[in-house]
């Protein structure tokens, strides 16, 4: 039998993320700071608006672009947020933002192609490359620059492939905000190269500093940049499954293709959902993003308090990226002791960029409430002291 499988699927790793808690299971009284999924429950108001709208009979195939309810109020609230003209040409939903960038690898990438992003980056963007025959390539940045790109490093990394510019801001794992020089910079960066951009915005309603503002607001970028969002961490909807992308109209009438012949359309009852959430009160998501505030700065306070640590505070997300001089040697080892020692889970730098950027860096994931992750300090403390 001939059993060669797709050279694009076979050579990606299966998740770090995934196989840390596949080996936590086997320990008690785990707390897991791992999975960068929130710990609340998706607000009760939004489940039962779905129900009910499942037996009104939204429960058949919506159009590929997307539930006209859902589009409408999205369309509403992005102009209002970025002041940006999007119209019905430029949007479509997804089956959360990863169908997003998947969707969208696979409408601008040929074989080979290369997509340049700033790293520490979100684990999973290289799958999405790949998978499309492309090629992920992580320019470093440093914990001293506060993980934010330069433009010689960007330049550096440019061949005669590159077709597109990935960025994550706020960003997981960092917790950093581009600040708007950034933004500057890396749009004058993609008009100059001709770059297409994609901005990749799921973590733009859970900041603490400053402003996440859009890449897509500098001239020259309404064109070229495909924002990619998600109702996922915002919302506390992670199983629902609903995302969106928002682009100029010679990419997305392409990209629809790829939707269609994907998943046909995202579910519908968990595209009303998704506008009910939307429709809804503000004041529970609001206190999701306040509860990561705290726990962030709770974090990145007793971590720089333990010996060999340093941490940036995070401008946004529910992440941390400490270096501990602990685990520069090997953050797999490192993460697997501290398992096995103390039953706190984080996940090893290595899958988030290049050596030189994450080498001794480790992800934390604020999903437990203040008493657990105080706990989780304690213990990541006790550890480092009688390591
Ligand atoms: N982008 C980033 C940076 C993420 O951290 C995640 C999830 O962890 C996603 C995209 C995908 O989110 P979803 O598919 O749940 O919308």
């Amino acid at each position: 039998m001939n059993t060669k499988l797709s050279s694009h699927v076979t050579p990606l790793r299966f998740s770090v993320i995934r196989s840390m808690l596949e080996k936590a299971s086997a320990y008690h009284d785990v707390i897991s700071l791992s999975i960068g999924e929130p710990d609340f429950d998706t607000p009760a108001f939004v489940c039962e608006a779905a129900m009910k709208d499942a037996e009104h009979g939204y429960t058949h195939y919506a159009a590929s672009s997307g539930d006209a309810d859902l589009r409408a109020a999205l369309l509403d609230a992005e102009r209002a947020k970025s002041g940006l003209p999007w119209q019905e040409e430029h949007l479509l939903i997804t089956s959360g933002a990863m169908h997003g960038l998947l969707a969208v690898m696979r409408t601008l990438l040929d074989e080979g192609d290369e997509v340049l992003t700033p790293a520490p980056c979100f684990s999973d963007y290289q799958g999405h490359c790949a998978l499309a025959g492309g090629r992920l390539v992580p320019v470093a940045t440093s914990f001293e620059n506060g993980f934010i790109p330069t433009l010689d490093d960007m330049e550096a990394a440019l061949t005669p492939k590159t077709r597109a510019l990935l960025i994550n801001s706020p960003c997981n794992p960092s917790g950093v905000v581009f600040d708007a020089a950034t933004l500057d910079m890396l749009a004058d960066f993609a008009v100059r190269h001709d770059l297409v951009v994609i901005s990749d915005e799921v973590y733009d309603s859970i900041v603490f500093q400053g402003k996440a503002e859009s890449i897509a607001t500098r001239p020259g970028m309404f064109e070229r940049t495909v924002v990619l969002n998600s109702f996922s961490k915002a919302f506390a909807m992670t199983g629902w499954r609903v995302g969106y992308a928002l682009g100029p109209s010679w990419i997305m009438k392409e990209m629809i293709k790829v939707l269609s012949y994907s998943v046909a359309s995202t579910g519908t009852p968990n595209q009303r959902a998704a506008l009910a959430a939307l429709k809804g009160p503000r004041a529970p998501f609001d206190a999701f993003r306040d509860a990561y505030r705290r726990r962030t700065h709770l974090a990145a306070e007793r971590l720089n308090a333990m010996p060999g640590v340093r941490c940036l505070e995070p401008a946004g997300t529910f992440y941390l990226f400490p270096h501990i001089e602990a685990a520069e040697q090997d953050s797999l080892a490192f993460a697997l002791d501290l398992l096995d020692k103390e039953q706190v889970i984080v996940v090893p730098g290595f899958p988030f960029g290049p050596e030189k950027t994450v080498k001794g860096c480790v992800r934390l994931a604020c999903t437990v409430d203040e008493n657990r992750l105080s706990e989780a300090m304690d213990r990541i403390e006790r550890y480092l002291k009688t390591r």
